[in-house]
This record gives C-alpha cells, structure tokens and sequence, in this order.
C-alpha cells in the first residue's frame, strides 16, 4: 500500500526538493504551503496532492489536518527568518511572525496530524531546526529563540512518543542556497546573493537527501538529529569565502 508523507512549505527550496524525492521513493506526498499555484505544479509533477495551508492560522491548519485521513510522515519544514535585528532594537512585530510560522507552525501541524500517524502504526515527524537552533549570532536574536523552541519542542515529541509507534527527527542546516535569504531580507535579491558569496553553500536537494534517507530507515532506528553544513561554514558565522 502507498504511504502518505506530509511536507509543509513545499512552494519552494528544502521542502520542495523534499517532496520530489519523497516521491521518488514510492510515498504520495501531500504538499502544503500558501502558494497554491506552486504546489499544483509539483503536485502534477510528482502524482501527489496539494493544499493550502497558512501555519500561522490556527483554522487554515485544522482544515488542512481535517483533508489529510492518513499518514505516516510528516516533515514540518515550512518556516524562516525575517531580518537581523538586534536585540537593543527588537521589533516585537518580527519577533511574533517568527515564532508563528516556525514554532506555533511546527505545534499546529504536529498536533493534527499526531492521530493519523499513531493510527498509521509506524509514524515518523521530521522537523527543521537550524544551525540557529544550536548556535546564537548577533542579529539572530528572533530566529534563534524560534529554532531554539523548535529543538525543545522536538525533544518534548521525541520523549512523549515513548513506547508509541512515533519517530521523531530534526535536522538542522547551515547555509542552504534557497529562497530563505530574499525572505529574511525582504525582497532584496542582493543583500541575499551577498549570504553565500565566494563560497559554496548546500543545495535544497543536499537537504532533502537527508530527510529522504531517515525517512526510509527501519522502523526500529530513530534519527534523533542530523547537523548538515557546507565544507566552507564551520560554524553559524565563520565561514570560509574566496573573494
Ligand atoms: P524557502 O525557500 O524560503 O522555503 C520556505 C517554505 O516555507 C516555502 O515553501 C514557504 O511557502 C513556506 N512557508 C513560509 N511561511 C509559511 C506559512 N505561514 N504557512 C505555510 N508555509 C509557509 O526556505 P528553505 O530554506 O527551503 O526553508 C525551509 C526550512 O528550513 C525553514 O524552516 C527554514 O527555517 C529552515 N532552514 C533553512 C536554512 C537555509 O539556509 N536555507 C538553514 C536552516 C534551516 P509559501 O511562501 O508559499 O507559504
């Protein structure tokens, strides 16, 4: 029987890649993001379903649970970074969407989908933590403390699914050529180009590789979490650039 994975922001970038290679594997893949437009292309592409969602929507999210009657994978990727504020000029605004679309987001789809993937017998969560999950940077202030709470709340899954028929993963890139950096900067293409100048940040597809291979382990090993970054970023600042 085909099983049912769940990707969240699957408009674009990691997700995207994601449900490609999800599909490749033999999964029906329901893709959800706000750009339905995207998603019905891929969906075609791929033979999946697509639906809108908003996971900073309390109703949107429910609504798109309440379409999905089974499945045995989800990857909460949707989410990202607005801007490098810092801390002595926060902006209360930022700070809010941040954790919306990447905390609440990550409970939200979590908590509807949580029935279905007990029920399927052998469920697995993936969610997307970050290099800004384990290491603060200055600006970083709003991005940090979202995938902080990602990773904690990750862990609290990770230790309630105990005894249940439930894995749970994260995985946390470094720097990933998608369009996260136009997002975090607003539109501006330039300043984002200027992230990954002079070195070779990791692809959507380096990503999606990852998330591919724990989702088709064993039911019996559990992927706990996976640090992935480019050759030239050996830390969430420090990276090696030839200019
Ligand atoms: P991306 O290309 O900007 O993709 C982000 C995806 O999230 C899009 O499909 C977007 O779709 C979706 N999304 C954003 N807000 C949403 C909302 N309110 N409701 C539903 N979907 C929403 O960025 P990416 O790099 O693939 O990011 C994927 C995940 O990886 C994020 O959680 C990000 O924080 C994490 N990550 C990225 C990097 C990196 O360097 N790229 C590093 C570490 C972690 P719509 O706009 O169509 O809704």
């Amino acid at each position: 029987m085909t099983r049912t994975a769940v990707v969240t922001g699957a408009s674009s970038g990691i997700g995207e890649a994601t449900a490609r290679l999800l599909a490749q594997q033999g999964w029906h893949v329901v893709v959800g993001a706000r750009r339905l437009d995207r998603l019905e292309k891929l969906a075609e592409e791929i033979g999946g379903t697509a639906l809108r969602v908003d996971v900073t929507d309390p109703a949107s999210v429910a609504d798109f649970c309440a379409a999905i009657p089974e499945a045995s994978l989800l990857v909460a990727n949707a989410g990202g970074a607005l801007g490098t504020t810092s801390m002595a000029d926060a902006d209360d605004a930022e700070w809010l969407r941040m954790f919306e679309m990447n905390v609440m987001g990550t409970v939200r789809v979590v908590r509807g989908l949580l029935p279905a993937l007990l029920a399927s017998g052998d469920g697995q969560v993936v969610t997307l933590g970050s290099i800004a999950a384990l290491e603060p940077y200055p600006g970083g202030g709003g991005y940090n403390a979202a995938k902080h709470a990602v990773k904690a709340l990750t862990r609290v899954l990770r230790l309630e699914m105990k005894g249940k028929p439930v894995r749970v993963s994260e995985v946390d890139p470094g720097l990933v050529e998608t369009e996260f950096s136009v997002v975090r900067f607003a539109g501006d293409q330039e300043r984002a180009d200027k992230v990954y100048e002079g070195m070779t940040p990791l692809t959507a597809v380096d990503i999606a590789e990852t998330i591919a291979w724990i989702a088709s382990r064993p039911a019996h090993v559990n992927i706990d979490s996976v640090l992935i970054m480019p050759r030239d970023q050996v830390s969430a600042q420090v990276v090696h650039r030839e200019l």
